[in-house]
């Protein structure tokens, strides 16, 4: 199925990239191969596995899957999200300069700040929905451009062909985390990127029961350098992991519509609302961006976040306690409905006055719809606000 991705619909993609049946048994579904190393004929003769740190079979589909999900020639697994960025890193060496958003994962933030600073990576944060930001900060000295699109919890939005075109002029790598997207709405290899990161923790695996990260790239020397990464620093993912994450692209296209669809008639409830103040979902054509949003994505998604018009952490305590189909929990992309408060939770160790600025203000509620029954869930939400 090499190369389907070209050629059919993303459904089709999702359901057979990296799948074959199994060459020993004939087995539709590629076997979990919980193994540690393969035994060789001769020393140096073998069937291109040898230690399962470096290969595994059922790494390997998942990576061939990874590939053509993201339209891209290679794909590499990782533990987790940021085990995948970790690795991006790792390509940098002291004294060069990273340009990154000033409004991404708070994970990412806390890697680049608090474990690579020290290691002399110099980080630039500017508010990149406005690419002029990144124009004035490049230095001969930048090597990467780090970009998340849409944000979290704000669903900003940043026009990822025009930061190509600045990172090949200056030189620089292009990675785009694409987690909140998912590749069903975005693919950014085909916007110009040179690298693509997933949290496959989220839509990917799709059912909040394993933690893994990606990368998905085009060139061939790129993806040598990043398995070289992969290999000698080893946050490689478990085979179980890996089957369950092929399982969960198999149904990522019939997921995602219904995530834009519940999404969409829930950011329009919420809005309708009259003890809502404001609600941020990138599908709205007011949204600042919204022209490149609808450029760049195929739909909306169904990640979105809303301020109270009584602006308080206990009124916005008060409806996070109150909603009994949304859980309170971190983490987004699985098929149930999660409700999360950013200023203690996901946000809290940004000092408040930094993150009113940023406007993240005390009430601002995050959901990640899922796509149980949207009366349900729209139901849930009206008792629970009031
Ligand atoms: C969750 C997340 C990450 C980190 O991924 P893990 O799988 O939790 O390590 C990175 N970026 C975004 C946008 C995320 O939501």
């Amino acid at each position: 199925m090499n190369d389907s991705s070209n050629q059919v619909g993303l459904g089709t993609t999702y359901i057979h990239a990296g799948s074959e049946p199994d060459p020993s048994t004939g087995a539709i579904m590629t076997p979990i191969y919980q193994t540690s190393t393969f035994v060789q004929e001769a020393p140096g003769v073998n069937k291109g596995f040898e230690y399962a740190r470096s290969q595994n079979p059922t790494r390997k589909a998942l990576e061939e899957a990874y590939a053509q999900i993201e339209h891209g020639k290679f794909g590499l697994a990782f533990s987790s999200g940021v085990a995948a960025t970790d690795a991006v890193i790792k390509l940098l060496s002291p004294g060069d300069q990273v340009i990154a958003a000033s409004d991404m994962y708070g994970g990412t933030y806390r890697l680049f700040t608090k474990i690579f600073a020290k290691y002399g990576i110099v980080f630039t944060y500017v508010d990149t929905t406005d690419i002029t930001n990144i124009q004035n900060a490049i230095t001969p000295n930048t090597k990467l451009i780090w970009i998340e699109t849409p944000t979290n919890p704000l669903m900003n939005i940043t026009d990822i062909a025009a930061v190509a075109v600045i990172a090949k002029a200056s030189g620089a790598l292009l990675c785009v985390d694409n987690t909140f997207a998912s590749p069903y709405l975005q693919n950014p290899l085909t916007l110009g990127a040179d690298i693509v990161m997933h949290s496959a923790t989220k839509y990917l695996g799709g059912h909040s029961d394993l933690i893994q990260g990606c990368l998905m790239m085009n060139d061939a020397k790129l993806r040598e350098e990043l398995f070289f990464i992969q290999k000698s620093c080893g946050a490689v993912p478990g085979p179980m992991d890996c089957f369950l994450v092929l399982r969960g692209i198999k149904t990522l296209h019939v997921r995602m519509q219904r995530h834009c669809e519940n999404g969409e008639k829930i950011a329009h409830f919420l809005r309708n609302h009259p003890k809502v103040e404001r609600v941020y979902w990138c599908g709205f054509e007011d949204h600042h961006n919204y022209a490149i949003a609808k450029k760049q994505m195929r739909g909306f998604g169904g990640m979105m976040s809303f301020t109270l018009k009584d602006d308080s952490i206990e009124n916005a305590t008060r409806v996070l306690s109150s909603t009994k189909l949304f859980s309170l929990a971190e983490s987004l992309g699985g098929v149930e409905s999660l409700i999360n408060h950013p200023a203690s939770m996901t946000h809290a160790s940004i000092p408040r006055a930094e993150r009113i600025k940023n406007g993240l203000s005390d009430s601002l509620i995050r959901l990640s719809v899922g796509i149980e029954d949207v009366a349900d869930l729209i139901a849930d939400l009206n008792q629970a606000i009031g």
